[in-house]
């Protein structure tokens, strides 16, 4: 998500340009009727602003509300007539049958979507009532009310935090480095969380994004350094634990994290 607020700003520049092509390849086309509805709807648009709702890029336009989704390996390209003008994030390598789907402006720029894995996707107005707030912008309140639960247990802490519906644009590896820096055990139930623990949580969830997006991605987190079979806490050389919550793979520390 802190990549695509990046992508975004990249994208920013494009305002005021019109689009007089777009195409996209049959994955990144996957949430549409087919390449060519991509194709038939964007020509012609003149692109008026970009926004960001958690992982969901948004370009907004004279007509319809253009998404895009980055995926794990999805990046965001410019190419001017000086070359490619994009970021890149980690160890990532360009390769030109990577570019999955792009616009051509008025100018002669082109806004590509790079994506080895192929799943990245192309959207026409995306929903947005299927998300909650974004998490860069979240507010204490709306923070406590994602976290607490009015009945029952809920389900595990890790779990909620990725719901995208509560809170955009919590990843697996955020959502992991923000229960690191807590020390909250990742499988407690939301419902049992005590008042010193969400305030905690929130105080990490805020941290984390602010020192993330200062260094540049998700992958940057502290608990990194542990995140693998056998890899021991940075903090306090405990061994990690690694289980599968809320459908992702989940590291934690076995001493720490309570
Ligand atoms: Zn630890």
């Amino acid at each position: 998500m802190l990549e695509v607020e990046s992508y975004r700003q990249l994208a920013n520049r494009l305002v005021g340009a019109t689009i007089t092509k777009g195409w996209s390849d049959a994955y990144a086309a996957k949430k549409l009727l087919s390449s060519a509805q991509w194709a038939r709807t964007v020509r012609g648009l003149t692109i008026t602003g970009t926004d960001r709702r958690g992982k969901l890029m948004l370009i907004e336009t004279n007509g319809v509300r253009l998404g895009m989704r980055f995926g794990m390996t999805g990046v965001l390209l410019i190419d001017s007539e000086v070359g490619i003008d994009g970021l890149f994030y980690g160890p990532h390598s360009f390769r030109a049958d990577w570019i999955r789907a792009g616009l051509e402006l008025g100018d002669g720029r082109r806004l590509l979507l790079h994506d080895p894995r192929r799943l990245a996707r192309v959207e026409i107005d995306p929903n947005l009532s299927e998300l909650g707030p974004d998490a860069l912008s979240l507010t204490r309140e709306e923070f406590l009310r994602v976290v607490t639960i009015s009945r029952g247990e809920g389900p595990a802490i890790k779990a909620r935090l990725l719901d995208q519906s509560a809170v955009a644009g919590v990843g697996n590896l955020l959502g992991d480095e923000i229960l690191f820096r807590a020390g909250i055990d990742p499988r407690t139930p939301t419902g049992r969380l005590s008042a010193d623990q969400r305030a905690a949580l929130f105080a990490s969830f805020t941290q984390t994004m602010r020192t993330l997006k200062r260094r540049g991605g998700s992958h940057l987190g502290d608990h990194m350094a542990g995140r693998f079979p056998g890899g021991l806490c940075p903090r306090d050389a405990a061994p990690m634990r690694v289980n599968i919550i809320g459908g992702r793979t989940t590291y934690w520390c076995s001493l720490h994290q309570k």
